[in-house]
């Protein structure tokens, strides 16, 4: 990787063997040999040509909150979508950068009193993360209050997906095919602030009572089949609270691997295989990761 023509073209942050540890809500993993966070678009279409020119890998990283990282690191670049962190209001239309935390949004929401994503209260990221993995709970996506995505796709194009184009499913979204997401425009209805506000705290207090939110994870591990909580199969194959390292199967919710201390990825792993196996043999359901895995 010609590293002299990278930090030559970004003026944004660059860093060579950076942890991942420290920029995954997991608190695991081994180093990524450039980390990057490019300042605007111009910047990111240099990556991309050098990317292809080199053929070198990447990853787009939001706030890191569905990823586990391999205990040997990441052998590419890390883009981050730290500084496209946008925000404008236009009456109904909210216009997010994606690297915009769910949590500054959500706050803005209640100030101009707009309702409509109030269920995405105590879901850690950016809304670029949010859009790509159609987070929510069971009943809602954020998908469903989207009107258009600035993309970038792998030509160094930037282009407006209309909504009529955008496929959202659970936890899912036919987005991976572009590079990167840039802006999400939303629309939202006016409501009274404090309604906004109340239920917000209402999801937070459900999410609260029944997730380990306050411990160190990626969220769920693994996606609900159809009609069945994965949860619910890990507690009835007599998983919660088995540990391997510093690893947990979380007592609270055994969709939860916590990092109790120390855990390596390695430990996240085979704990996740441990599920798959239990889960099959007893119930003959697959269980498919909901986090990424680098
Ligand atoms: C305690 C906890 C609770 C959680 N609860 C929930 C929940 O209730 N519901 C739920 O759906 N999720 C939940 N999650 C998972 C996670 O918070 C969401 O999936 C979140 O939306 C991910 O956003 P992120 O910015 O952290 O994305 P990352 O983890 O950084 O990335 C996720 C994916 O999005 C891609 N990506 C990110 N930004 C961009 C971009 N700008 N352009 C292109 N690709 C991009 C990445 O490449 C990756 O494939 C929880 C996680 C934790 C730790």
């Amino acid at each position: 990787m010609d590293l002299e023509r990278l930090k030559k073209i970004i003026k944004g942050m660059v860093k060579f063997n950076e942890p991942m540890k420290n920029h995954t809500s997991f608190h695991i993993g081994g180093d990524a040999t450039v980390y990057v966070e490019p300042k605007n678009l111009e910047e990111l279409k240099k990556i991309l040509f050098l990317i292809q020119e080199e053929a070198i890998p990447f990853f787009v990283l939001g706030a890191g909150s569905n990823i586990l990282v391999r205990d040997n690191g990441f052998d590419g670049i890390i883009i981050s979508s730290e500084n496209f962190a946008s925000l404008e209001i236009k009456k109904n239309k909210v216009t997010a950068g994606s690297g915009l935390k769910l949590s500054f949004l959500l706050v803005s929401l209640i100030k101009k009193g707009l309702s409509g994503l109030e269920f995405l209260a105590g879901i850690p990221g950016t809304v670029g993360g949010a859009a790509l993995m159609n987070a929510g709970s069971e009943e809602e996506g954020i998908g469903n209050f989207i009107e258009k995505i600035e993309i970038m796709d792998f030509s160094g194009k930037v282009k407006n997906i209309p909504k009529r184009k955008l496929k959202f499913s659970y936890r899912n979204a036919n987005l991976s095919k572009y590079f990167f997401l840039s802006k999400i425009e939303f629309n939202l209805k006016d409501e009274d602030g404090n309604l906004v506000k109340e239920r917000m705290r209402k999801s937070l207090r459900k999410k609260k009572r029944y997730q380990p939110i306050e411990k160190h994870s990626a969220g769920c591990i693994f996606k609900n089949p159809p009609g069945l909580s994965a949860g619910k199969l890990i507690e009835d194959a007599g998983l919660k609270g088995k540990k391997k390292g510093n690893a947990v199967i979380s007592e609270k919710h055994s969709n939860y691997i916590i990092n109790s201390g120390k855990a390596k990825a390695k430990d996240v792993l085979f704990l996740m295989e441990k599920i798959q196996e239990k889960v099959y043999k007893k119930f003959q359901v697959k269980l498919e990761p909901e986090i990424k895995i680098i």
